[in-house]
């Protein structure tokens, strides 16, 4: 994709749809994907944080998620056509996946809120293959990432909020081939 530049950092300038059919072909073909969906607040975090700027570097899209970034792109007369953001791309990627039979691993959230998520998922996308799901508040992470390699999924969700999620993601990507993708609060909404 084409990229819009706000703050140094470059935005995919495409839709949702493009984005989604462009995902879903690189998870077919094993690919190993780190997708951000940013908001102006990690614009600003990035600014004053040169160990998170180099890891948005790493990353393979970087998507407009909030209308503050939105409104930027059209002030500095580089516009960008709509927002991305993290939960719709889940969705839809759950969606897709379910019909396609990839695994799942969902990481984040509250233990109680991620049994909810797995609950509502199970009876809204009964065909979803989920491997894994991990609350966000562990102590060994060494033993988190452990879990996800051994089950071996296609699609990784991390939704442990920025910079977690980011940190986490560029540190282990390597370790599976897959989609790795940070979804913020995305879990405390599936779970209603
Ligand atoms: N969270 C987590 N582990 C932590 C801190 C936060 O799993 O150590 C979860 C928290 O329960 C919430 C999400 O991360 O579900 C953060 O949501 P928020 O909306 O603050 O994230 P943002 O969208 O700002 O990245």
């Amino acid at each position: 994709f084409d990229t819009v530049s706000i703050l140094e950092v470059p935005f995919i300038k495409t839709t949702n749809q493009a984005f989604v059919a462009q995902l879903e072909q690189e998870i077919l073909a094993h690919q190993n994907r780190f997708v951000v969906t940013a908001n102006p607040e990690i614009l600003m975090y990035a600014r004053e944080h040169p160990e998170y700027q180099q890891v948005l570097r790493q990353a393979d899209y970087i998507t407009p998620d909030g209308i503050g970034v939105i409104q930027g792109a059209q002030i500095l007369g580089t516009p960008l056509p709509e927002r991305i953001t993290g939960y719709d791309t889940l969705q839809e990627l759950l969606k897709w996946g379910a019909q396609q039979h990839q695994r799942v691993f969902l990481l984040g959230a509250k233990p109680t809120v991620l049994k909810q998520v797995v609950a509502n998922l199970k009876s809204s996308v009964p065909d979803l293959v989920i491997v894994g799901a991990l609350d966000g508040y562990y102590d060994d992470e060494a033993a988190v990432v452990d879990q996800i390699v051994a089950a071996n999924p296609d699609m990784i969700f991390i939704a442990t909020g920025f910079p977690k999620q980011e940190f986490f993601i560029a540190k282990y990507r390597h370790r599976v081939d897959g989609l790795w993708m940070g979804v913020g609060g995305s879990f405390d909404v599936l779970a209603g």
